[in-house]
């Protein structure tokens, strides 16, 4: 792949505090740089991870940036308090003790070069402004930029359904107070996830649908909710996956079975139709969710940001547009729902 200014991306999902990167993460994250990623947005999974994610974040402050919550494959007895603790690193309510922040500065409490542990509340404006450019910045911790993963799995168990329906939506109020955009997992929970977000639905401010792989009636109920877009990964270059069809429309059928060339002209003559049936680009971000998740040709391996590309080839292909405007339209997209 040609590597040029055009091309470059944001990873909005990546555990790279995980132990799986304990022995190379240097190594990773320079990968990434050279591989044309700028960004790489870390959820944590609980408490525990909120201070690794926090401590990455602090190793490579130009790059990482913090996303903090309870998944919800983490919500067991003791939720409540997770939660409490959890919510000490996030900004204040508005109102609560200083009135109405604005969200430039509510989202810098690492300013203060604090230890992990919670942080003043009084600290000063965030160096990441909404709209910064790429580049060097003097933040040796970026702010928080998400609650997240957040969410609901009734996959593996239904054990704690109910605390997990609880401890959804008292995060999805979290995002509502701080204003800060929600990473939302969701797995076999879909319908009980849309009914939560639909009860806060005007005060939103946006979020991502992490680890998109559902249908086109699917990704349709999900894109109601106005400012938030579905992240797509490794599952996108997965042999028998549907997703290509179902992103692009139905419209791209006929052009993806036909080839890449031909896929551009058709979706060109009928680019109204195709966005309509299927899923805009703008829509989309681009997320590895490493170490799990590795696209193909790189499948069960350790994934990484720098696999990214392959994504990237991907959906160029089942768009019928450059990888250079894949880049260019997740990053904007990225940047608009996260604010960096
Ligand atoms: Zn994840």
């Amino acid at each position: 792949m040609h590597l040029s200014a055009m091309m470059e991306y944001i990873d909005t999902h990546c555990h790279l505090d995980g132990e799986e990167f304990a022995a190379d993460r240097a190594d990773v994250v320079q990968r990434a740089r050279e591989a044309g990623c700028r960004r790489v947005f870390l959820p944590a999974i609980d408490l525990k991870t909120c201070r690794s994610v926090m401590d990455t974040c602090r190793q490579y402050p130009d790059m990482c940036y913090p996303m903090l919550g309870l998944h919800p494959e983490e919500v067991r007895a003791d939720w409540a308090d997770q939660l409490r603790a959890i919510r000490e690193y996030l900004p204040p309510a508005p109102g609560a003790d200083f009135g109405p922040v604005p969200r430039t500065t509510a989202a810098a409490p690492h300013a203060t070069g604090a230890d992990f542990g919670p942080v003043p509340r009084t600290t000063a404006a965030a160096p990441h402004a909404i709209g910064a450019d790429f580049g060097p910045v003097p933040c040796p911790v970026p702010p928080v930029i998400a609650i997240g993963e957040v969410g609901l799995d009734f996959y593996w168990s239904r054990e704690f359904e109910q605390q997990q329906l609880l401890a959804f939506e008292e995060q999805v109020r979290w995002s509502v107070e701080t204003r800060l955009p929600l990473m939302i997992h969701c797995r076999k929970a879909q319908n009980e996830m849309v009914a939560i977000l639909k009860k806060y639905a005007d005060d939103l401010p946006g979020g991502v649908f992490h680890c998109f792989t559902g249908n086109a009636l699917e990704a349709r109920q999900l894109l109601e909710f106005p400012r938030f877009v579905l992240g797509i990964g490794g599952v996108l270059t997965f042999k028998k996956s549907n997703l290509p069809l179902t992103l692009a429309g139905s419209e791209a059928k006929q052009a993806l079975t036909a080839g890449a060339g031909e896929a551009k002209q058709t979706l060109t003559a009928g680019a109204g139709e195709a966005k309509q049936a299927g899923v805009p680009l703008e829509r989309i971000v681009l997320e590895t969710d490493a170490p799990y998740m590795a696209p193909v040709p790189m499948r069960g391996k350790r994934n990484e940001p720098a696999y990214i590309r392959y994504v990237i080839a991907r959906l160029a292909e089942a768009y019928g547009v450059s990888e250079e405007t894949v880049c260019q339209q997740t990053t904007a997209n990225a940047r608009r729902v996260f604010g960096v």
